[in-house]
């Protein structure tokens, strides 16, 4: 009885001195800092409002699209004093996705890795509204959204719709399954909380069907097959954390079948983890081939059927069918149908504007001079013409103006003026689909708001093509702060600015500690820290719940 009071005192103290709780962690953790942290520190919550009525006339009206990490990162410092705020997202939790592959093998437990959202908005005084919804349609003309409730089975209207004068996009995107048949209904894919919660489950249903009687060998060998789809990041980490918790784990428990266990990746380039430097990917290479992981690259897959998935060897030509018992499609994403329909509402900026504005004697074709002196302008807009000409060694914007023989031309008309910009689009990759991408989106379009009204009367972006004057803001621009590649058996590697390569056990501890400083609070970061503990002391836990 005092025992428990005085946990409930000394807990209720925590909370409510949350900086005496921090003080307390932060001894036990070196680092600290992250992408999108949440002080824990408690705020005065105002009586929330359920009506979707304005609460302020005076206020702008934004709606934010997701809780994600653009979605969150918006939220974290947009200064609400002058703004009423409606977020709405299926998920009511942010979740950290960098740890997804870790919670497959239960090295991390899900519920550690997610934020409720209430929690966040919470922290903002109540002063954001927050709905459990999907947005299905967005009426750009309108100014509205049209979202429903995904909870069936419960009293009252599911569909609503909202007004905004700003709309934050940052829904995110959806698994690309390149229209493979058997895709969707035979693999499990690695993109959402619950698809690494149905892995776990997966693998071990793998290894207790294994081990049922009356199997054939060859029949336990196809239940132990896992096969990985696509070599980047994700399938990456995922194969090395597979690879480790049978090795660390499953092989104490499942000792009859250690020898028929088989990890298969799949990728279609010439080598894994091609977006990271050479060095990375053929240590990765080397890695996982002294770990018994097959990779075969140059391999298109043509067919996933619940029990063989069918390939193709690109250079030879051949299709090969291999049983499987268990399938992870992880092939990169593409955009979600609400962002599409959205794209073409609102249309692109259109080339021709920009070829009308720099046109100064509307001759109907640019001069180098006019070229000259719209490219600056188009360069800020476009950062990724920059880009391109420092990629391609182009010292002179006005070689993109060469003709596809690469001689020079004194004037272009619309035709090749397109096809100079298209080509640099074409060839320079749009941003990463990454966490550090969208949270510096995010927190960038925050930045912007809460100078909007200081940018209105001193724009600070570029020229405007299809009207006179400059743009509020200056555009988005990206910052790489490096990327990591966990390898498994405690190693990893590390691609960091300035050109720099680490490798191994002591980057992976550097990788320990960059994800423990990263975590939004200090809720999940206490609980991601103790998880690696546990499995450090105990190992992973193999039950199927
Ligand atoms: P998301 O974070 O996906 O958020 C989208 C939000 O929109 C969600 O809240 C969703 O519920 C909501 N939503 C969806 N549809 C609707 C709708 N119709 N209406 C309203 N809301 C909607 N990146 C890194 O930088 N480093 C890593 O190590 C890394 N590891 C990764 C590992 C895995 C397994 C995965 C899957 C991704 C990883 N990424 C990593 C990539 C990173 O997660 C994404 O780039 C990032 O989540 C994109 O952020 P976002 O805000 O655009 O979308
Ligand atoms: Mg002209």
């Amino acid at each position: 009885m005092r025992t428990s009071s005085f946990f409930s005192k000394a807990s209720g103290f925590l909370r409510s001195h949350a900086s005496s709780s921090k003080l307390l962690v932060l001894l036990s953790l070196s680092s600290a800092g992250s992408f999108v942290a949440y002080s824990d520190s408690q705020a005065e919550t105002s009586t929330p409002n359920l009506d979707l009525a304005q609460k302020d006339p005076k206020k702008k009206r934004i709606v934010v699209l997701g809780t994600g990490w653009a979605g969150t990162s918006f939220l974290k410092d947009l200064d609400i004093s002058s703004c009423d705020v409606q977020v709405v997202s299926p998920r009511n939790y942010f979740a950290f996705t960098p740890l997804l592959p870790s919670v497959t093998c239960g090295t991390v437990e899900a519920r550690s890795i997610v934020e409720p959202v209430r929690n966040i908005v919470k922290k903002r005084n109540g002063e954001i509204r927050f709905w459990e919804a999907e947005c299905l349609k967005i009426d750009a003309a309108n100014n509205r959204v049209m979202c429903r409730s995904n909870i069936e089975n419960l009293v009252g209207n599911r569909e609503f719709s909202l007004e905004y004068d700003y709309l934050v996009v940052a829904v995110g995107a959806q698994v690309n399954t390149f229209n493979t048949p058997g895709v969707k209904e035979n693999c499990y894919f690695l993109k959402e909380v619950e698809d690494a919660q149905k892995i776990r489950a997966g693998v071990i249903d793998c290894f207790e069907k294994a081990v049922l009687p009356g199997l054939s060998e060859e029949e336990r060998r196809t239940n132990l097959h896992f096969v990985i789809v696509g070599g980047g990041p994700t399938g990456v980490e995922f194969a090395a954390e597979l690879h480790d918790f049978f090795q660390e784990d499953l092989v104490k428990l499942y000792p009859m079948v250690k020898d028929l266990v088989k990890i298969t990746m799949v990728q279609s380039g010439d080598h894994i983890l091609n977006m990271f430097d050479e060095r990375i990917s053929s240590f990765a290479e080397r890695k996982f081939q002294r770990d018994g992981i097959e990779v075969l690259t140059g391999c298109r897959v043509l067919d996933v059927s619940e029990k063989a998935i069918t390939m193709k060897n690109k250079a030879k030509g051949e299709t090969s069918s291999v049983p499987h018992g268990l399938v992870v499609w992880s092939t990169g994403v593409g955009p979600r149908p609400l962002v599409r329909d959205f794209m073409e509402q609102i249309g692109q900026e259109d080339i021709s504007a920009i070829f009308k504005a720099a046109d100064k004697d509307n001759s109907g074709t640019l001069t180098v001079k006019e070229f000259q002196d719209v490219i600056e302008d188009i360069v800020i807009r476009y950062p990724q013409v920059d880009l391109y000409l420092k990629s391609k060694h182009l010292m002179d914007v006005t070689d993109l103006l060469r003709d596809p023989e690469g001689r020079e031309r004194d004037e272009v008309d619309i035709e090749g003026f397109k096809l100079a910009l298209s080509h640099v689009d074409s060839q320079m990759k749009s941003l990463p689909a990454t966490a550090q991408v969208a949270a510096q989106q995010g927190a960038y379009l925050s930045h912007c708001f809460n100078r909007m009204e200081q940018c209105a009367e001193n724009p600070e972006g570029p020229r405007r093509f299809r009207s006179t004057g400059r743009h509020a803001f200056r555009p988005f621009q990206y910052k790489h702060f490096g990327q990591f590649a966990p390898l498994g058996g405690e190693q990893a590697a590390a691609e960091l600015p300035g050109d720099w390569v680490s490798m191994g056990h002591s980057t992976q501890w550097l990788w320990y500690s960059v994800y423990a400083s990263k975590q939004v609070s200090w809720r999940t970061r206490v609980l991601v820290v103790s998880d690696w503990t546990r499995r450090f002391i105990f190992g992973r836990d193999s039950s199927r719940i």
